[in-house]
């Protein structure tokens, strides 16, 4: 076992060794790979949601700073200040409400009074007072509506200001609707709601408190359309403060409403503005409700000093109310003190839907907690952090918006460096199967190569030794006789003839190799082609005894090239002698079966192995057999090229101890 390798055999050694080695090398860095990248994409993970949380912050500074900027110039005028701030409150849905304060904490804006104590009474003159005293007797007391009538429209004539014009347009109203002449009624009250609204009776109850509850009374499905605008325009004016609002408005307002729905039932779509109104003035009622002392309290102190800055003289209060998603900001500098209420969570949702996340490489969940939580980055991929100190006990936590991320990544991966490792292996193994298979082929072929040259030489000694032996002889007179002389003349030319006939199966085949073989076809009488073949072997069928038999169908023509055609059956024939040891006999047939020629050689010879007859056609190939008969594996590798140049095919059936039957198979029409 101590032989030294052949170079090729070093060389696909070597090969292998590199690349199961780079193969390994690469798996080795595939795996190391996934675990890096897990590593790396929770860094990046990280990162980018610390990124994520100072965009947060930033923004959300940003917006509460454009909130509180541009008020310079609106502090001394309330109305203006009115309208920039509800246009702020207009541009941004998470500011619940703006307000405007007096100094004492009392509203200007929503315009919101309680019990006052200080009410101005209205002066009335006393000609007015006596004359709508005595329409109040004529109406309650005389129950005289008529007469009561009058008397209040005298008054309306006598009256020089707002303020009695108002009072007497409201009696004159009521006593209308008692007189059943509901126009006039309309008419009155409607003048109320459209030019006196901001006008409070003795009690500072404002006149519309009356005249809408009244008018409601009288307005029915056919004159909605044209009432609707007057009712609308009455919480129009109360939504936006030119119209007081007290304890009573908020049942007051949803009653009226609720009438104008029982009116408008089968229009309902009519009551949306309405409705909306409702919802608004509502929202300024609960404002007040739940603001109104701590305003009062924060603002009767004086200084807001320990609460944080919001920018441009803002500050930021909260937690006072109990409401821990609400926040005030708060503008003491202004004449009158002005603000809003802003809406955390209407806040961060607002903000959630800005573009935070442009840019980042993963999708994010941000959500808000309240408490305090310790920043637990890196578990579960979730990422804490307090918020800003204006949102105290409000943290920021923000999760990759796939939970799975790094498991998938991880998986992914390993699929891909999976697969192509494998398919690395597969083809490391292909090819190492490709090299040994063909080193054994090289082999095989060199072996049968070694072979073939001492076959040849073997077989150009045999009937060279007769020639030279036999001419010798003649040469040297010793055949005295003519018939002697004459048999040693036909050896010499038969053993000449085998001589060439090997030859030309080199030159064939040599030929066939180069695919340089050339075809000269010609309609040709088979069964005589046949005929001829045979002759070629008279001598050696005789000097062997061989019985021969020939079944020809003579009318067969096709179109071969004689000479190759010859020498095909010229293999065939010598194969049969050579292969014919005990019986010795040769059949050849020649027919015609479906347009199809069939030409046989059948010997009783010692016939071949199934597993042989695979192989017997290949250049080289010979079967070792006992007998030891001499050949250069080259006869039928040349029979199967001529046969199949001409379009036909070549078949064996054959047993061993019992004979062979070659058998070709031609196309009529052959070309
Ligand atoms: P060669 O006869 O020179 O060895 P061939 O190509 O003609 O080469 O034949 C290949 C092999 O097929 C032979 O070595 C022989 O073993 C086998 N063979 C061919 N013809 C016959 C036959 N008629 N009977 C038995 N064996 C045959």
């Amino acid at each position: 076992m101590n032989q030294k390798l052949k170079p090729a055999s070093r060389l696909s050694v070597v090969f292998i060794l590199v690349v199961v080695l780079s193969g390994s090398i690469l798996t080795w860095f595939s795996i190391n790979n996934i675990s890096n990248q897990k590593v790396l994409t929770e860094k990046r993970i990280q990162e980018e949601q610390r990124e994520l949380t100072a965009r947060f912050s930033d923004v959300l500074q940003k917006q509460i700073e454009n909130v509180t900027a541009g008020f310079s110039n609106e502090i001394s005028s309330i109305d203006v200040l009115k309208d920039s701030l509800n246009k702020k409150a207009g541009e941004n849905d998470f500011i619940s409400q703006s307000f405007i304060l007096k100094n004492n904490g009392d509203f200007i804006y929503p315009n919101f009074t309680g019990i006052s104590d200080n009410i101005i009474k209205p002066k009335f003159s006393s000609r007015f007072k006596s004359t709508f005293n005595e329409g109040e007797k004529a109406e309650f007391a005389e129950n005289n509506l008529k007469s009561a009538r009058e008397k209040y429209l005298q008054c309306l004539q006598i009256s020089t200001a707002k303020i009695d014009s108002v009072k007497a347009l409201n009696a004159v109203g009521r006593v209308s609707i008692k007189l059943k002449e509901y126009e006039n009624a309309i008419q009155q009250y409607n003048s109320i709601c459209l030019n006196y609204s901001d006008i409070s009776d003795e009690n500072g109850v404002p006149y519309i408190y009356y005249a809408v509850p009244q008018l409601l009374k009288i307005t029915n499905a056919g004159n909605l359309v044209k009432q609707l605008p007057v009712f609308e325009s009455v919480f129009e004016k109360m939504e936006k403060g030119e119209i007081l609002l007290n304890f009573n408005t908020k049942d007051w307002l949803t009653q009226s409403v609720k009438s104008l729905q029982e009116i408008a039932v089968n229009n309902p779509g009519e009551l949306d503005n309405v409705k909306s109104l409702e919802r608004h003035i509502l929202q300024q009622l609960q404002f007040v409700e739940e603001y109104r002392s701590a305003l009062s309290e924060l603002l009767k102190k004086g200084s807001l000093d320990q609460f944080l800055n919001a920018g441009n003289d803002y500050k930021v209060v909260r937690s006072f109310s109990g409401n821990s998603q609400k926040l005030l900001l708060i503008n003491t500098n202004f004449t009158n003190p002005a603000g809003f209420l802003i809406d955390s969570e209407k806040l961060f949702e607002t903000l959630n839907k800005t573009e935070l996340q442009l840019g980042f490489e993963f999708d994010y969940i941000i959500e808000f907690v309240s408490g305090y939580h310790s920043n637990s980055a890196g578990q579960n991929l979730i990422y804490t952090s307090q918020l800003n100190p204006w949102f105290p006990g409000q943290m920021l936590q923000i999760k990759p918006a796939n939970e799975n991320l790094i498991k998938d990544l991880v998986q992914r991966r390993s699929w891909i460096y999976g697969i192509s490792t494998l398919l690395l292996l597969v083809a490391m193994v292909l090819g190492v199967v490709l090299i040994v298979r063909d080193i054994l082929r090289e082999k095989h072929l060199a072996r049968l190569q070694s072979d073939f040259i001492s076959n040849v030489t073997h077989e150009l000694k045999t009937p060279l030794t007769s020639i030279s032996m036999f001419a010798e002889s003649m040469l040297l007179k010793r055949v005295k006789k003519d018939s002697d002389k004459d048999e040693y003349l036909s050896i010499i030319l038969k053993e000449s003839e085998r001589l060439k006939r090997m030859i030309n199966n080199i030159l064939e085949f040599s030929k066939l190799e180069k695919g340089k073989s050339e075809y000269h076809f010609a309609p040709t009488n088979l069964a005589s082609l046949v005929t001829m073949a045979i002759h070629e072997f008279d001598y050696w069928f005789e000097k062997e005894g061989f019985e021969v038999v020939s079944e020809l169908d003579n009318q067969i023509e096709a179109k071969v090239d004689p000479e190759k055609m010859k020498q095909v059956f010229e293999n065939l024939l010598n194969n049969a002698i050579k292969y014919s040891t005990l019986t010795k006999k040769i059949t050849t047939r020649l027919y015609l079966n479906t347009n199809y020629i069939h030409i046989e050689f059948e010997d009783s010879g010692i016939g071949i192995s199934e597993k042989e007859q695979a192989h017997i056609f290949e250049k080289f190939y010979r079967i070792n057999h006992k007998e030891s008969v001499s050949g250069t594996g080259l006869g039928l590798t040349v029979v199967k090229e001529i046969v199949e140049a001409h379009n036909g095919k070549i078949e064996v059936s054959s047993e061993v101890g019992k004979g062979s039957k070659f058998s070709i198979i031609l196309n009529q029409q052959t070309e």
